[in-house]
């Protein structure tokens, strides 16, 4: 039996758990999966519990997708860019780890016959998924990236760090305006941040700024509670495509689940034969 876990503080209102449990039985494969609340601080603790109690590999969030990596005895080129780890999997007493989030976003936007190389990206927000996003575009070969937040010096480290791979990447402040101004010619518009979000009071000021992208642009939100956000329906109503976040959080863990089994799984078909559950 695969014994598995995810650690994180908060962590009860994961959709770990249900996401992969829904893939794993999918799979046909026996499993534990726990969700452990490990305070900042703690991933020591839970590490030395990992090893001595034959756990077979955990996902990371918050507050430890950084933090774990001085504990880990290796860690692949795409987690070392990013300096991000979501999936660690624990074998003869080592640890590995892995960022899989890159990947489920590509393949989320891959689905609705988008991705990143030769692509226009404007990213709303400059948090941690943007770090790895944004460098993932960049590595990928968008043809441009520009970077908005309400804190526009988050934004501005982020670019510094992707101009390595990416001649066109710019920063700005998070506005309506703002927005409207440099989607012209966007290929893809990613909200990043939690305007819009269940429990989340705040929400984008209008949403004018959808009239000045093309009508052949993805908006995709990466929010996946509600479903349709409302960024989601101002924008079905002008005709653009759209994409929720529930397909790249399915994606980051069928992607996690290959690393656990040691071995390349259907992910499309498993993503169409479980989305509607999750
Ligand atoms: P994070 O590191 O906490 O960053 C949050 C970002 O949102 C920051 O850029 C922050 O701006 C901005 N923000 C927060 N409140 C805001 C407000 N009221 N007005 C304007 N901007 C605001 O979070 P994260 O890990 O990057 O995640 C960002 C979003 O992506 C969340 O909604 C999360 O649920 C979602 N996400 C989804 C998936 C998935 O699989 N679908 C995976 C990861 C994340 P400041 O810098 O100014 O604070």
């Amino acid at each position: 039996m695969l014994k598995l876990a995810v650690i994180g503080d908060p962590i009860e209102h994961s959709l770990s758990p249900k996401v992969h449990g829904e893939a794993l039985d999918a799979i046909g494969i026996e499993y534990e999966y726990k969700k452990i609340r490990v305070r900042q601080g703690e991933i020591e603790d839970y590490i030395k519990y990992a090893r001595s109690n034959g756990i077979d590999g955990f996902n990371v969030t918050m507050p430890h997708k950084v933090d774990i990596i001085p504990f880990l005895d290796e860690i692949d080129d795409e987690a070392e860019v990013f300096s991000s780890v979501n999936t660690v999997c624990v074998r003869d007493g080592k640890l590995y780890g892995y960022s899989t989030d890159a990947t489920g976003y590509r393949l989320s936007i891959g689905e609705r016959g988008y991705g990143f190389d030769g692509s226009r990206i404007v990213i709303l927000g400059a948090g941690g998924v943007v770090r790895t996003l944004a460098q993932a575009a960049a590595i990928d070969g968008a043809k441009s990236i520009t970077i908005l937040n309400r804190t526009e010096r988050s934004a501005e480290e982020i670019c510094k760090k992707i101009r390595i791979y990416a001649s066109h990447a710019d920063f700005g402040k998070l506005s309506s305006r703002e927005i409207a101004n440099r989607c012209e010619s966007a290929d893809i518009l990613i909200n990043a941040t939690p305007l819009g979000m269940s429990g989340c009071s705040g929400n984008f000021e209008d949403f004018d700024f959808l009239d000045a992208l093309p009508k052949s642009a993805l908006i995709s939100d990466l929010i996946y509670s509600p479903k349709k956000t409302d960024l989601l329906k101002a924008a079905e109503e002008r005709g653009n495509k759209t994409l929720n976040g529930l397909s790249m959080l399915i994606y980051q863990a069928l992607a996690a689940d290959e690393y656990y089994l040691g071995r390349e799984i259907d992910k499309n078909k498993i993503y169409k034969e479980i989305k509607d559950l999750i």
